[in-house]
């Protein structure tokens, strides 16, 4: 049932530069994810306003964000757009070629003066100084080049993204319900269909498998203190563990 694709082999360069170069500011990760949650939101509003019909209309537009200690599994879940296993394919299978390449070209242009043409993923420190030196901050260079989701490898072994759409008419008569896409930050990605998703309406869920070097982003407070850093100002209610953010 599962289908097994390959990353693009700049993706996996990407990868390897976000988990090894950009590894100093891992709480990041987070913020990547409820960007995208709220752009799910606002492109389900979008078409709500338009007069589309939507899957569960009476469901409220927010993001849930839960902890479970015994297992070490963060999930972010908004009830937004979703996606369809072609949406998960394109967006979640390859970064923007452009924003990728300009991405390398940028930390490879820094590099140079010091007379190396080709990226170290492992020169850690290097990268992350120069950056900040040219004017730009690690984290930015995330969120300007459009790998925001993939940041997520920093602190995850596994990740799982559960998928509902919520335009009916966007999805193929044959196609299930839901999916799910699964990948390690490696070669590859699967793609799963599923009948439904405990737990998921409609939206997106994402199953965070945390490191084990990575534990700390499972206690409530540091999350907490993370997401009123850097996502204080969405347009959309942030629960954490059911407490309203
Ligand atoms: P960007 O947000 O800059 O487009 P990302 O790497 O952060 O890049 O996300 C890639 C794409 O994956 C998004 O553009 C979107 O199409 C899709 N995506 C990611 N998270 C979600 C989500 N929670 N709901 C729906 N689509 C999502
Ligand atoms: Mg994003």
């Amino acid at each position: 049932m599962s289908s097994t694709y390959k990353f693009k082999a700049e993706t996996h360069k990407v990868l390897n530069i976000l988990t090894h170069s950009l590894y100093t500011n891992r709480e990041i990760f987070l913020r990547e994810l409820l960007s995208n949650a709220s752009d799910a939101l606002d492109k389900l509003r979008f078409k709500q306003n338009k007069g589309e019909s939507i899957l569960a209309p009476e469901l409220p537009l927010e993001i849930k964000i839960s902890t479970d200690k015994e297992s070490n599994i963060l999930t972010v879940q908004d009830t937004g757009i979703g996606m369809t296993k072609q949406e998960m394919q394109d967006n979640l299978g390859i970064i923007a070629k452009s924003g990728s390449e300009k991405f390398l070209k940028d930390i490879g242009d820094t590099s140079c003066d010091s007379g190396k043409q080709k990226i170290d993923p492992y020169a850690e420190e290097e990268i992350v100084e120069k950056q900040e030196g040219a004017g730009a901050d690690a984290s930015q260079i995330i969120g300007r080049f459009g790998i925001g989701f993939y940041s997520v490898f920093m602190v995850a072994d596994k990740v799982e993204v559960y998928s509902v759409p919520a335009i009916e008419s966007v999805k193929e008569e044959s196609e299930a319900k839901a999916h799910v896409w699964t990948s390690h930050g490696s070669d590859t990605f699967t793609i799963t269909p599923l009948e439904e998703v405990a737990g998921l309406v409609r939206g997106t869920m994402i199953k965070i498998y945390l490191k084990d070097d990575a534990k700390e982003f499972i206690e409530e407070y540091r999350l907490e203190n993370i997401i009123r850093r850097h996502s204080n100002f969405l347009p959309f209610s942030i629960l954490l563990n059911d407490k309203v953010i």
